[in-house]
């Protein structure tokens, strides 16, 4: 999967969308514009499939030299909320998008849907139904089995058009009546066995307000206001296939002119050791097994950037699954793959000890201290230098130190030499241990003939190990946030059991007593960085200078405690 000469060749092949685009351009079909949208509904906050709809909607646009709106599919006031449409801007954005002209809303066609509904009453094609949602459901058949028709469906004209006028007056309460399509109960097309059209709510819409007290439903809206949009190619997911019928049937039923927006489908995005609906999400949020939306275990677009993920990683990532016509599930090591690749270019490197011990150098002057010139990104030498302060004592990692270490260890063991990265080469002397008999201080000398950069011979000695280091003076105290998979099943979504069964008890794992080198200090949030030899890791959003907390975005390499190397 992550092989890429196969990544380079699928690269260069066409997904079935741009092939189908590229041969309406050359057929001159709606005069060779392109026109996608992404149509998210502000029921919760955007994840990482949402993420692929946006690469796949504004990427289309961009390639093909056409226009991607962003419209919010609002006709569900129970479930939407403008904190969601903030966040949703936010995260087009992030990911390094912007749509074309205005943000648009389903909800400002509700004027114009409403009118439709009553040219489909008057046209015959609707009428009012008396019957309880639950009678409507009893009556919809199987595939198999035609659907019985409603004892309603054949109202007048006249009866029809005053009941809809009066459901939109206020007149009945939630339930009571519901608009529906005349289509053919016996279709083998479940969705065109009289689809219900509008249903009463007595709820306030976050934007349009009391104004109604009738709202459209998804199939009703999304055509039409696609056709209003002007929008060439509407890309959904494959559970909208079966809708596609009624998507052209209603448009066949209200519109006169040649230009028709077409509707194609292609495979969502499912992602391993996660859950993507959000419905799901937001019980996760909800119910605290997570923070927030944006807890950097969720999948969420905000989760992942404030887990230090880049807009650019995730952009790279949506190309590399492409586009597929069959559902399949990623595996989420590739996304972190991508992430890793993308943060070894951009992130500077520190010295961060995440589980100190002291080291004192014994032949090194009391006083003294030297500042020690290294490269911010060894992989990008126009990110410059920076001086890091040297002394005395220092900190190590624990793990960097074996007493009687085995042959293979290239780190410090009592007489064998080490380097530290940027500084001296250090021989291990002696220990000092507490009355437990655990390690307190690890004495060594340093040959002060070695320093990094100082062109002398000893500065060139090639030693085994080389270690990350803190000057303990000068070490500045952080907290870290140790991440593991939220879920710690493959696929926590379809088993038998709920979901909530398969969520990792350790997936959060907070690590006190780091110390950092003192350019930590001069960090923002949301900016990431590499710990030398840990991993990636990303300023928290609430982390202050008094109370330094980081998210560890990825290790250096694929090697979760759970799940596949
Ligand atoms: P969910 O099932 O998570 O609630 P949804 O489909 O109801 O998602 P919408 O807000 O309606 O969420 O989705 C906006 C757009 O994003 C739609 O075009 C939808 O097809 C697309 N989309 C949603 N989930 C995915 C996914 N996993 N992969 C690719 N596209 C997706
Ligand atoms: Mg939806």
């Amino acid at each position: 999967m992550t092989d890429k000469s196969t990544i380079e060749e699928s690269k260069k092949s066409l997904n079935f969308i741009e092939l189908k685009i590229e041969e309406d351009i050359k057929n001159g079909k709606n005069e060779g514009r392109i026109h996608t949208r992404f149509p998210p509904e502000p029921n919760g906050y955007l994840h990482i499939g949402h993420a692929k709809s946006i690469c796949l909607n504004f990427g289309l646009a961009k390639k093909y030299n056409g226009k991607c709106n962003l419209r919010f599919d609002d006709t569900n006031p129970v479930k939407e909320d403008v904190e969601y449409v903030d966040s949703i801007m936010e995260d087009v954005k992030w990911l390094g998008f912007q749509w074309f002209g205005d943000v648009h809303y389903a909800s400002d066609y509700f004027d114009q849907l409403y009118a439709w509904a009553e040219k489909m009453i008057l046209a015959g094609k609707a009428y009012v139904d008396d019957q309880k949602s639950e009678e409507i459901a009893s009556q919809k058949g199987t595939p198999t089995v035609p659907g019985k028709e409603s004892p309603f469906r054949n109202r007048t004209t006249e009866e029809n058009i005053d009941l809809f006028r009066r459901m939109k007056a206020g007149e009945f309460a939630d339930g009571e009546k519901i608009l529906r399509a005349k289509g053919d109960m016996a279709s083998t097309n479940m969705h065109m066995r009289d689809p219900i059209m509008y249903r009463i709510l007595h709820l306030e819409h976050h934007r349009t307000g009391n104004k109604w007290c009738i709202y459209p439903m998804y199939d009703f809206t999304h055509g039409q206001s696609d056709y209003i949009e002007g929008i060439t190619h509407s890309l959904c997911t494959l559970e909208f296939e079966n809708h596609r019928p009624l998507y052209n049937w209603y448009l066949d039923n209200l519109i006169d002119t040649d230009y028709r927006p077409e509707q194609t489908e292609f495979a969502r995005l499912n992602l391993s050791y996660t859950v993507m609906s959000k419905r799901k999400l937001l019980e996760l949020v909800e119910n605290n097994y997570v923070d927030a939306w944006d807890d950097p275990r969720m999948p969420t677009v905000s989760g992942m950037r404030r887990r230090g993920f880049t807009a650019e990683a995730i952009r790279v990532f949506a190309d590399k699954i492409g586009i597929a016509k069959r559902n399949n599930v990623i595996d989420v090591s590739l996304l972190e793959f991508c992430v890793r690749e993308d943060l070894n270019k951009k992130a500077d490197r520190l010295m961060t000890v995440l589980d100190p011990v002291k080291l004192l150098i014994t032949n090194y002057p009391e006083d003294k201290e030297e500042l020690m010139t290294v490269d911010n990104n060894p992989e990008d030498e126009s990110r410059g230098t920076r001086e890091i302060p040297f002394s005395r004592e220092i900190y190590i990692e624990r793990n960097d130190f074996m007493e009687d270490a085995p042959k293979k260890f290239f780190r410090l063991s009592l007489d064998k030499e080490v380097r530290l990265k940027g500084a001296y080469i250090i021989k291990g002397e002696s220990v000092v241990k507490d009355a437990d008999g655990n390690i307190t201080e690890i004495h060594c000398t340093y040959d002060a003939d070695s320093k990094s950069g100082s062109g002398t011979e000893a500065s060139q000695r090639k030693v085994k190990g080389t270690l990350h280091w803190v000057s303990a003076k000068h070490a500045v105290p952080v907290k870290v946030k140790q991440y593991d998979r939220l879920f710690n099943h493959e696929a926590p979504d379809g088993q038998d059991e709920d979901f909530k069964t398969f969520l990792n008890p350790d997936s959060l794992k907070i690590v006190e007593g780091g110390m950092a080198e003192p350019a930590i200090k001069n960090l923002k949030p949301y900016e990431t960085v590499q710990f030398q030899r840990q991993g990636y890791f990303c300023v928290d959003k609430n982390s202050t200078p008094d109370d330094i907390v980081f998210n560890r975005t990825v290790t250096l390499k694929d090697g979760w405690s759970i799940g596949k190397k």
